[in-house]
């Protein structure tokens, strides 16, 4: 499992977040102090969740959010085009961007 390192926008280095705080299901408040000793900022900003890529397994989850624009486009295009055996280059391309 790959853990996303938070990035001191002050000097590049490691950040560790000292709190954060649930405001609804989709946004959270958090606060981040900088592991590099002669940097050492601190730093309050916030997480949002926008959009839904898949669906929650759940019966009844908290919160439904959009489908991202992005997939909606490539759905469409996916059910305007006529079958074929082709691998679709592009598709792959977006999927992976
Ligand atoms: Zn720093």
């Amino acid at each position: 499992m790959s853990v996303y390192k938070l990035v001191c926008p002050a000097c590049g280095h490691r950040m560790r977040i000292r709190n954060s705080e649930g405001q609804t299901p989709v946004f959270r408040s958090m606060y981040a102090q900088c592991m590099h000793l002669p940097c050492g900022a601190t730093f309050s900003g916030s997480l949002t969740w926008d959009y839904a890529l898949s669906p929650s397994g759940m019966e009844k989850p908290l919160v439904v959010l959009p489908v991202a624009p992005a997939i909606q486009r490539m759905q469409a295009r996916r059910d305007l085009r006529e079958k074929t055996d082709q691998l679709d280059l592009l598709d792959a391309a977006e999927a992976s961007a």
